[in-house]
């Protein structure tokens, strides 16, 4: 049977700018080579200082319009605004485009799990965030592990957050199945399976959204892959963000 491990890590203390998030991990779990090791965003922004007070922002004309229309404090808007490099939908919330090609509500930007009046922002560059800190945790272990950096996100046509993957080193973020047959013998045209988002799914699951307290999750014996790291749509390609961005008056 191919049983696959997933551990929560617990007892990490209240993530604090400056702390050394690999190595605080590695202190509390034995990694082994080919794990995978799921991290919250919230944690890695809070450790980078990726956060800001509320009354250190200065709300623009445009903040304190989208504020009133949303029924938002106008500087988390700005805020949210700051963190946007396309505002694909103003209203009943805001959804944008992040600088590294993510989209998501709110620009994924945080007041939950920090202190009253704080924000917590994305990672600016996750792709080189998770890259950083596999070559971290291989530095102090000399093991080699995958790493994926994960945020809570709401979906289309469905009720209900999930985990994404924002950001990912080790791995593609695409099983590429396309070329392949399935039991029939029939050849698959479509099929791409966006496995880091499954992971950080499951991660999600365990780490849970509240006082849980279990920022990482440890997975042992998924077995490889082998695609690609297309996981956003161009623009050209993306229907949806084109239909959204159209009712933008
Ligand atoms: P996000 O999905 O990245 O936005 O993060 P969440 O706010 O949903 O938190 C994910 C998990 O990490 C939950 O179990 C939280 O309780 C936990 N968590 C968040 N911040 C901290 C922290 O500073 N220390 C610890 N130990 N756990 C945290
Ligand atoms: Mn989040
Ligand atoms: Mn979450």
């Amino acid at each position: 049977m191919d049983t696959i491990q997933v551990t929560g890590i617990r007892d990490l203390p209240l993530i604090r700018a400056g702390v050394d998030i690999a190595a605080m991990i590695c202190e509390r779990v034995r990694v082994k080579d080919g794990d995978i090791l799921c991290i919250a965003s919230t944690i890695y922004s809070k450790s980078k200082g990726y956060t800001k007070s509320l009354s250190e922002i200065t709300a623009t004309e445009k903040a304190k319009r989208l504020g009133a229309l949303n029924g938002e404090d106008p500087r988390f808007v700005q805020a949210v605004l700051d963190a946007s490099a396309d505002i694909i939908m103003e209203h009943p919330f805001i959804l944008s485009e992040l600088p590294f090609g993510h989209i998501g509500v709110r620009a994924g930007v945080d007041q939950s799990n920090i202190e009253d009046g704080m924000v917590i922002f994305l990672p600016p560059d996750p792709m080189k965030s998770a890259r950083e800190l596999r070559d971290d945790i291989n530095r102090i272990t000399s093991i080699n592990v995958g790493v994926i950096i994960t945020d809570t996100c709401g979906r289309s046509f469905r009720r209900g957050q999930t985990g994404n993957a924002i950001g990912w080193s080790g791995f593609p973020a695409i099983r590429d199945f396309r070329g392949d047959t399935d039991l029939f013998g029939h050849v698959l045209k479509i099929t791409e399976e966006a496995v880091v988002d499954e992971i950080a799914g499951f991660a999600n699951f365990v780490m849970g959204e509240s006082s849980n307290g279990v920022p990482a999750v440890l997975f042992r014996n998924c077995q490889s892959w082998t695609g690609h790291d297309n996981l956003y749509f161009t623009k050209d390609e993306d229907i949806t963000r084109r239909l959204l961005k159209e009712q933008i008056k």
